[in-house]
């Protein structure tokens, strides 16, 4: 075990929680398919960064997370690779309707950057990743996710739209991320992810990323999340 904690340490992260799995070395010890690896491969990824590392083995496992990590860390890929996993597990995924992957984010800009990144891990996979926010079409975004996708990318003011437009039901959706969590609550957020989470089956597994952890975020995350190991990279949180 004291090898365990002298990983973590060299990695800068700190964790709390139950069971947590210790963190890994290499990609090739997440036991990603190889069609996934190549795609890791593709982006040029040679090792996992320090939050990948410890959330990776975390994800995969089923538990949920509170990520806090600052930017540039590499969070994308630790909820964007175990969802990728998620869904390939997924018996007769294309018979029923609606994303099972739900990742929120707080700007537009965001979410068109985590949804370039969960393309590139999941076209070869054959997942289809739709993106949701302002400054789109709203009757063409009505039309893609018409069509179907796995995995939505939204801000939650214009995923509530679609909801209401029925342009997509939760009734599949068990993997949900807020991602930039502290940055959706500077917005005035707060209704907008209670009224999503809610329409989010419980038994969901949940990960919530956030740079920083003010105390009604804490509380936010205590009513959504269930037993969640807590992962903090550096001296942030
Ligand atoms: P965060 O969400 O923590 O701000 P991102 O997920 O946007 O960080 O990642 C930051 C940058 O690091 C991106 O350009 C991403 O492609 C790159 N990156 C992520 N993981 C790795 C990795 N394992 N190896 C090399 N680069 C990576
Ligand atoms: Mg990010």
């Amino acid at each position: 075990e004291q090898d365990v904690v002298d990983y973590r340490k060299s990695l800068g992260i700190r964790v709390s929680g139950f069971d947590v799995p210790r963190p890994i070395k290499l990609f090739e010890d997440c036991g990603f398919s190889s069609t996934l690896m190549g795609a890791i491969a593709k982006q040029g990824y040679e090792r996992p960064t320090s939050i990948q590392c410890q959330a990776l083995p975390i994800v995969l496992s089923g538990q949920d997370i509170i990520g806090i990590a600052k930017t540039g860390s590499g969070k994308t890929a630790a909820f964007v690779l175990p969802m990728v996993v998620h869904i390939m597990d997924q018996p007769e995924l294309r018979k029923e309707e609606g994303p099972i992957g739900v990742i929120c984010a707080p700007t537009r800009e965001l979410a068109h950057q985590i949804y370039l990144e969960a393309k590139k891990f999941s076209k070869s996979n054959g997942i289809r990743v739709s993106a949701v926010y302002g400054g789109m079409s709203k009757l063409e975004q009505f039309k893609e996710l018409k069509a179907g996708c796995e995995i939505v990318v939204a801000t939650p003011g214009r995923l509530i739209d679609m909801l209401k437009m029925k342009a997509l039901t939760m009734l599949r959706a068990t993997f949900l991320v807020l991602d930039e969590a502290d940055r959706m609550f500077d917005l005035g957020f707060e209704p907008q992810i209670r009224s999503i989470v809610g329409q989010i089956r419980p038994d969901r597994q949940t990960l919530l990323f956030s740079a920083t952890m003010p105390r009604k975020i804490e509380r936010l995350a205590r009513e959504i999340l269930v037993d969640p190991v807590r992962v903090t990279v550096g001296e942030v949180g």
